[in-house]
């Protein structure tokens, strides 16, 4: 890492690559995030019924996903929109990990409730909309377990790496970054996708990188595509929406992935995660690209 972005992220400095730390792989049940493999988390946006989730667990799990996502408690944009099943939705998350061995990622939105969640969900998710809510990003760490940090919609790269502090200062090194878009003026998309912070984040930090296609993009049509640029700018993984039927979806609809189009969305990242595992690490592309070695024979 450069000096000057030593300088720049100075106020987070254990969230910070250097060359006496190993990047950060975080233990999940089985598997690990921030390791060789590249995790592909999906599910649908909130929990609603047994046989959605159900359903939709068994797809996603045959065909590559390691974590199964829904959401039990809701932070909404609208205070009329569905705000979750909450415990029931915790449940039904348990039973579907029962039935398919897959990990569990869900959100908690109060610190009332992280008891709760922590008992059912092998992963926090933080929303967007709460990363810089730093209560509950210390009544999460001190759950002790795995956090995914999402990205506040309007947080600068800098902000995201300060709430991570935030988490690992209260004694939890469980951390996983995760892109979900950002505000800009263009509004064509429901957030503008920065795979240059996804690269610039892998560049100056040991923690682990998901991408989430599904909100960045806010239609389902582009998700495929961003979740290989993902994996192109160095994510460890993705984190994507998927809905048996997403028209009928109780929320985030428009940008779930139906099951064929998570089959072909697999398919299509296929060479990329073939690709990603040659080049063994972001770090080692890079010093062949500034070395002037060519390195075009990796891309597939
Ligand atoms: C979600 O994952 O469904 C969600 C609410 O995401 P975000 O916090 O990124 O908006
Ligand atoms: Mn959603």
């Amino acid at each position: 890492m450069r000096e000057s972005w030593q300088q720049q992220f100075a106020a987070s400095p254990d969230t910070l690559l250097d060359p006496a730390r190993q990047r950060t792989r975080v233990h999940v049940r089985d598997l690990f995030v921030g390791g060789d493999e590249f995790i592909v988390m999906a599910g649908p946006c909130s929990v609603e019924t047994e046989g959605q989730l159900m359903a939709t667990a068994h797809h996603v799990r045959q065909a590559g996903a390691r974590i199964l996502r829904g959401g039990a408690f809701k932070p909404r944009s609208s205070p009329y929109a569905f705000q979750g099943l909450g415990l029931e939705g915790l449940k039904l998350l348990a039973a579907a990990r029962e039935a398919t061995g897959l990990a569990v990622v869900t959100e908690v939105i109060s610190e009332d409730d992280v008891a709760l969640v922590a008992e059912y969900a092998d992963i926090l998710q933080i929303g967007s909309r709460n990363m810089e809510n730093y209560a509950l990003l210390e009544a999460a760490a001190r759950s002790g377990g795995p956090i995914l940090l999402k990205r506040g919609m309007a947080a600068a790269i800098g902000d995201f790496l300060r709430a991570a502090q935030l988490i690992l200062d209260s004694g939890n090194p469980n951390v996983i970054l995760c892109e979900r878009g950002i505000r800009t003026f263009e509004a064509a998309m429901r957030n503008t996708f920065d795979a240059a912070g996804i690269a610039l984040l892998k560049h100056v930090s040991h923690l682990p990188v998901i991408a989430d296609p599904s909100h960045a993009a806010g239609h389902r049509d582009l998700v495929p595509a961003l979740a290989r640029i993902g994996v192109a700018a160095g994510a460890d993984g993705a984190l994507v929406e998927v809905h048996p039927d997403p028209d009928r979806a109780w929320s985030d609809g428009e940008q779930s992935l139906d099951f064929s189009g998570f089959d072909n969305m697999m398919a299509a990242l296929e060479p990329w995660i073939a690709w990603r595992a040659t080049t063994l690490n972001i770090e080692q592309l890079e010093q062949h690209a500034t070395s002037g070695l060519r390195c075009v024979e990796t891309v597939p």
